[in-house]
């Protein structure tokens, strides 16, 4: 039976391992104990049941198979390097290791528990504090001012984005930033644009501790709490050797249009980790892990890969809480359309998508 090595457990990574369970002895490389629903996690730093909630096993993901729960420090020809173990041979390798972000968005941490401490410290420092800043007005502020203030409606909001608008990357339209914009008004929320902090806080990102700083303009922000809403890294180290040639500066690794890196026809990339010109989304990851099921079939049953990926346009799902937001979603034909609160919140404000993940990770 062929082996195949799938290094990152996030939703690329256990949508190729769950997809070729029943065709392949799979290793799942994974270096946290427990699943990570990214997509809830700001819910999870303002909502106790939600701190619980985007933690999930990967114990009834494979059937046959085995998650390996160690980081993986390398891969040299086919053989894949994994801390504390001999190094595993396989006959296709898959990456997806993702990115990392600040938190509360994703966490550093590899114990679930120890997450969840730090959130519910979060959670204790956000019943005292009387302002917070967010620094970054993406869809990661957006989303985190719209959980802040959904629970919190008295905390004050204030927002810094050093572009002139926010959502300033991505295809996005102006009348979702208007919409968007109009909705984070409506809660107070002051968004302060066109020009970056000057120096950062001086204390950590989700402590309780009044500092000032200022923009580059030479605005003054007070505030008791703050965290930096932009970052992304992607999670590539680990390639560094193997792979630099392929490695564009930022971290993500070149794939061609099967998925597969250039030049290494056993290797497949999957999600965050990829050069595809995309926003970096779950399920960009997860579409991206089909073609990877569907070639690495073709090639263990003696066909060439046969499936291929092109990026469509851009669309995102930007709740504000359970009830509020809005989203730029792209028709069948293509055509661009924004809708609002009640359609995002059943899109995904209500339920984060956690039943979608749940029933992917086989759990009741
Ligand atoms: C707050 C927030 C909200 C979001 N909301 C949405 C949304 O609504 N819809 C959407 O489509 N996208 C959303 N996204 C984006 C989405 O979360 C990412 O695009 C997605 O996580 C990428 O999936 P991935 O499988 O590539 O990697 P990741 O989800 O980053 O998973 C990578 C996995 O690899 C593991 N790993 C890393 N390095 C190693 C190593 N060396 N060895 C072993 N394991 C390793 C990590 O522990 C992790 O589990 C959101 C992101 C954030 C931060």
């Amino acid at each position: 039976m062929a082996r195949v090595v799938v290094i990152g457990g996030g939703y690329g990574g256990i949508t190729v391992a769950g997809g070729l369970d029943d065709i392949a002895e799979v290793i799942l490389v994974e270096q946290k104990d427990q699943f990570v629903h990214h997509a809830a996690a700001l819910r999870a730093a303002v909502d106790p049941v939600w701190s619980q909630t985007i933690f999930m096993p990967y114990n009834r993901l494979l059937r046959n198979g085995q998650v390996i729960h160690a980081p993986a420090m390398g891969i040299e020809g086919n053989k894949v390097y994994v801390a504390g173990h001999d190094p595993i041979e396989a006959d296709y390798i898959v990456l997806a290791t993702g990115s990392t972000y600040p938190y509360p968005a994703k966490h550093m941490v590899s114990t679930a528990k120890v997450a969840q401490a730090r959130l519910t410290q979060t959670r204790e420092n956000l019943k005292h504090a009387k302002s917070v800043l967010l620094v970054g007005v993406g869809t990661v502020g957006i989303e985190f001012a719209g959980e802040l203030s959904s629970v919190y409606p008295d905390l004050e909001i204030i927002m810094v984005e050093k572009e002139e608008r926010i959502l300033p990357t991505h295809d996005y339209t102006d009348e979702l930033r208007k919409v968007i914009h109009a909705q984070l008004e409506e809660r107070g929320i002051k968004i302060v644009a066109g020009s970056p902090l000057a120096y950062n806080p001086p204390v950590d990102m989700g402590a309780l501790s009044r500092f000032q700083v200022e923009t580059r303009n030479g605005e003054k922000i007070e505030a008791d709490m703050w965290f930096q809403c932009y970052g992304a890294q992607t999670a590539s180290g680990y390639l560094a050797h193997e792979f630099s040639d392929l490695m564009r500066p930022n971290g993500q690794i070149s794939v061609d249009k099967y998925m597969r890196v250039q030049g290494h026809n056993n290797v497949y990339a999957v999600g965050d980790i990829t050069d595809v010109k995309e926003s970096k989304r779950a399920d960009a990851a997860r579409a991206h892990a089909r073609v990877v099921v569907a070639n690495i079939r073709d090639e263990i049953e003696g066909r060439s890969p046969s499936t291929t990926y092109s990026a469509g346009k851009e669309w995102v799902i930007l709740p504000l809480g359970p009830d509020g937001g809005a989203s730029q979603l792209v028709e069948p034909n293509g055509d661009i359309r924004i809708v609002g609160p009640d359609e995002t919140a059943q899109i995904k404000g209500t339920d984060l998508m956690v039943s979608m993940i749940r029933s992917q990770l086989r759990l009741p």
